[in-house]
């Protein structure tokens, strides 16, 4: 055992970073129950091909990303590597789409076999948002803004920036498609070797290669906005008015086409020059096809995933971690002898009773006075409540503040919630 380590690119989150989880997590459930939004949760493993069908055969997610095993009965199914393609499956399978609205959300693990590196991991979290059963501009604005509410509220509004565009219909992606791979067929010399093969697999991709010649090249491709249906300038046009009124400032990126093939009208990122490399902390977009594509009626859809890990990065990296995240319980219960530790694991308990919020730890293990005083100063709690024969007796705690406030005071056991919560 001792020399089994965790799978690669899979991390343990310890305790020391709990609590700062759990500060992120309360923040975007928060936002999510402001603006209605209801929760789900799906399996985290599905069948392989309900990925290969939504997520599109060409993308880097299906094509070499995908952790998919047979299991013993020779099925082959994938742990989840994003939560949009299960959402529809659930949504679709339980009725949710069937005349009404849905407005969803989801948060776990999802897996990706990855190079892994700084925010990059093959078991990574997100949480996403999925809104089913509206076409319009006004819900792509809401999902945008209330991203934009979270950032605000963690303190990292001045650190992302969002990206914007739109990948308009179905149709005028296929007509712009073919005139870009004429073009990239002349130029195909020019082209990065990723760029190469995807002219064939996955065209729209190149747009968003990283590579500098291939860049500067795309400059001169055929330009996609003159492409554009009346109906998605129409879309993208409200779409900006609303953010322009809502006070979301946004970057127009026409190369911005995001990995996985659903995508119509609207996608989005939210990046950051903070993280190096894995500059996109959220995206999103519509996918107004996906719902019929996987069996079901017609139904429009938008949504967006974050990916957690890069956003506690930014919270840490930019030294936005509240500092009482650390503190982990407010009273600290010292005894000397059996009578006494008797006692005491009582008043603890009348304490949870009166007190709901306060955190109480009862010490266990024995030891002298002085080693239980040490780890009551250890343990970060702001008040020891000390028992020994003396206070046993007369039926009184000693209460003895550890953060240097005032004076240690004795008080009558009945007394104690009164005084503990004065301190803390
Ligand atoms: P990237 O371009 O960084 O690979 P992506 O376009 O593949 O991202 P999406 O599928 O849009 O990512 O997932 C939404 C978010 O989930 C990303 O913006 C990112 O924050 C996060 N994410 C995706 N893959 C990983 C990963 N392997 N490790 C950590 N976070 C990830
Ligand atoms: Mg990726």
């Amino acid at each position: 055992m001792a020399n089994i380590k965790a799978i690669r690119g899979m991390y343990d989150i310890l305790p020391a970073q709990t609590p700062l989880w759990q500060f992120f997590e309360a923040h975007v459930k928060q936002m999510f129950a402001q603006y209605g939004y209801q929760e789900i949760r799906m399996p985290m493993v599905e069948r392989t091909e309900l990925f290969c069908r939504s997520i599109g055969e060409a993308t880097d997610v299906v094509e070499k990303e995908m952790y998919t095993f047979a299991d013993r009965n020779d099925e082959s199914i994938t742990l989840r590597p994003e939560g949009t393609a299960s959402c529809v499956r659930a949504a679709e399978e339980h009725g949710l789409t069937y005349n009404q609205v849905q407005r969803l959300w989801y948060h776990g693990p999802m897996f990706r076999y990855e190079r892994p590196q700084k925010g990059r991991q093959r078991q990574f979290h997100q949480f996403g948002a999925e809104v089913y059963g509206l076409d319009g501009p006004d819900v792509d604005a809401e999902l945008i803004i209330m991203t934009a509410r979270l950032w605000q509220q963690l303190g990292i509004s001045d650190a992302v920036t969002l990206q914007l565009n739109t990948l308009g219909s179905s149709e005028s992606r296929a007509a712009y498609r073919q005139d870009l791979v004429a073009f990239l067929e002349q130029h195909l010399e020019q082209l990065d070797a990723d760029s190469q093969r995807r002219v064939t697999t996955n065209p729209l991709r190149v747009l968003d290669s990283k590579d500098p010649q291939t860049q500067a090249l795309l400059n001169q491709a055929p330009d996609f906005y003159s492409y554009l249906d009346d109906d998605s300038r129409a879309h993208f046009e409200r779409l900006k008015a609303l953010l322009d009124k809502a006070g979301v400032a946004y970057e127009i990126n026409p190369r911005l086409v995001r990995g996985l093939d659903y995508y119509c009208k609207t996608v989005f990122e939210w990046v950051t020059d903070r993280l190096g490399a894995q500059g996109t902390v959220c995206g999103g977009g519509r996918y107004d096809g996906l719902v019929a594509q996987l069996g079901g009626k017609p139904t429009p859809g938008v949504g967006w995933a974050m990916g957690v890990e890069r956003l506690i990065l930014m919270l840490q990296e930019m030294d936005l971690v509240p500092a009482e995240l650390a503190q982990r319980v407010d009273v600290y219960m010292v005894h000397m002898g059996d009578e006494a530790a008797a006692a005491t694991m009582l008043l603890a308990e009348q304490l949870r009773d009166q007190l709901p919020g306060v955190r109480v730890l009862w010490h266990c293990g024995g030891g002298s006075f002085k080693n239980q005083m040490k780890k009551a100063d250890k343990s970060g709690a702001t008040v020891a409540l000390i028992m020994g024969e003396d206070e046993l007796q007369a039926g009184q705690v000693q209460v003895k503040p550890l953060r240097g406030q005032s004076e240690a005071q004795t008080v009558a056991v009945d007394e104690i919630s009164a005084a503990v919560q004065m301190l803390i």
